[in-house]
């Protein structure tokens, strides 16, 4: 299918082969390949980070399907997501386009508007980029940049043994707008939501400057993969009870379990602290966050149901 190119392998199995090919380059000071972000401390107790993400036409979206002011907005929503989950503010970003022949200037213009409106909301720069020509379709590449406190820093492997794991927002629309695109209905609401995400910039900072929060990330392929990293990179385990999930209206469990593209917040807490940090939250968001597990010292993921454990496997949503 057009969104699940399979390769050889895995695009997780594909970054760690990368990754091993890489290895021996110096560091020059970065933290990198593993996190939403790769981090630079600056001093003066600041750091910058740094993430790319890429969107291109045929494997994340059907042109025919999403409007180019929506490309424009999702683009820079999803690199976003990735700075506001380290704990930072965005600051600026390159945009790097490859566009097909054919293309009017009207549509790199909504393009633009459906970009810099999320910018100028939240107020980033861009700084530079690239623009070439593409023999297959568009492709939208940005690479985005975040400043903040490096106290501030939530990294995906800092769970600890007791830590409470919320999600900061009913999960799986995501996932239930993308089957409504490919039935042919890109004008649901569901579809809106797909090519609308609402990354949490305000609330990744805010839960940022929390001591209380210990691994943070951004949800892009379901909880049931994305919760893997942080206990993989924590060397911890995790039960997580299933009817617990908050899923989003029009979804179903398994699309908030295994969807992926939600672009919402899996973090892990201090067990004594979570009552006032879910008060807390609620009180700045008007909505809540929601406790869905906890953090085990076994180096396993256990689902239930109803408390009991369940054999069930999950598998998160791969692009590739
Ligand atoms: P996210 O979903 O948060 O964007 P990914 O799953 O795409 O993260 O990537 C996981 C990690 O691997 C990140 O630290 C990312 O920067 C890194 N990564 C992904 N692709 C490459 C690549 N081609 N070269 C180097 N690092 C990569
Ligand atoms: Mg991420």
């Amino acid at each position: 299918m057009f969104h699940y190119l399979c390769l050889i392998m895995g695009e997780f199995e594909l970054i760690a082969q990368i990754q091993q090919l890489a290895q021996g380059l110096p560091t020059n000071g970065f933290e990198g390949i593993g996190d939403d972000c790769a981090v630079l401390e600056i001093g003066g107790g600041e750091a910058l980070v740094f993430t790319a993400d890429a969107l291109c036409e045929g494997v994340h979206f059907l042109r025919e399907a999403i409007s180019a002011r929506a490309l424009g907005d999702k683009a820079l929503a999803v690199n976003l997501s990735d700075v506001a989950s380290m704990g930072v503010r965005p600051v600026a970003v390159l945009l790097s386009l490859s566009l097909p022949e054919g293309l009017s200037a009207g549509w790199v213009e909504e393009l633009m508007e459906g970009f810099t409106a999320l910018a100028h909301r939240y107020d980033v720069a861009l700084i530079g980029g690239d623009t070439t020509r593409s023999h297959s379709g568009v492709v939208l590449n940005i690479t985005a940049i975040g400043r903040g406190k490096t106290s501030h820093l939530k990294r995906r492997n800092a769970a600890r043994e007791g830590d409470i794991v919320l999600v900061s927002d009913r999960l799986g629309a995501s996932s239930a707008g993308l089957r409504d695109v490919l039935q042919g209905n890109p004008h649901t609401q569901l579809a809106h939501i797909h090519h609308h995400p609402i990354a949490e910039i305000s609330a990744g900072q805010w839960l940022g400057a929390r001591a209380e929060v210990h691994a943070m990330m951004d949800l892009s392929d379901g909880v049931a993969s994305d919760l893997k990293h942080i206990l993989k990179a924590s060397a911890v385990g995790a039960e997580v009870e299933m009817c617990d999930i908050p899923v989003a209206e029009g979804a179903t469990l398994h699309d908030a379990l295994t969807g992926g593209e939600d672009y919402k917040l899996l973090l892990t807490v201090d067990q004594a602290m979570r009552e006032q940090l879910m008060r807390d939250f609620e009180a700045t968001f008007h909505r809540p966050l929601y406790p869905i597990g906890h953090i085990t010292a076994a180096k396993e993921l256990v689902w239930l149901e109803k408390g009991v454990p369940t054999t069930q496997d999950l598998v998160g949503f791969r692009h590739f």
